[in-house]
């Protein structure tokens, strides 16, 4: 039997003549990691696996409802790391929407037209329905047609 290269840790192994298509060695943190792409593919692609996993996860958070509770407790250090990352991706995200508005004001003047216009909280989120308002511009670029 010709050897193979495993596509996890590049090693060369032996395949098991009853697996044709085996790509990946022995060792179990290979295996691990060849069950993890996998079903991250799956995630991607199959929504229903998707739900069914999403389900799982959540069940089983509601059976052991104190485990992340007791795990911080025991890992205070952990706690602490993810509460600055979350705060780095919080300001992130605030500083995202701050560009985005810039942005619009800055290389696209408005111009006259029909919009929509949605009423937003504190927060980006839409608070009521959709308006469809028509905006005369007295002065400045007139739209192309
Ligand atoms: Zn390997």
């Amino acid at each position: 039997m010709t050897k193979r290269q495993c596509s996890v840790c590049g090693r060369n192994f032996e395949p098991d003549p009853r697996v044709p298509k085996q790509t990946v060695c022995t060792d179990a943190a290979c295996k691990r990691e060849r069950k993890r792409i996998w079903q991250q593919q799956k995630r991607q692609s199959d929504p229903d696996y998707r739900d069914n996993q999403r389900r799982s996860a959540k069940d089983w958070a509601q059976r052991h409802s104190s485990y992340w509770e007791e795990y911080r407790l025991a890992n205070p250090d952990y706690a602490e790391t993810n509460r600055r990352q979350q705060q780095i991706r919080n300001n992130k995200q605030r500083q995202a929407t701050v560009a985005k508005m810039d942005a619009s004001t800055l290389h696209q003047p408005l111009l006259a037209g029909r919009y929509r216009l949605t009423r937003i909280d504190g927060n980006d989120k839409a608070i009521s329905g959709i308006w469809t308002v028509e905006i005369t511009v007295l002065s400045g670029p007139k739209p192309r047609s």
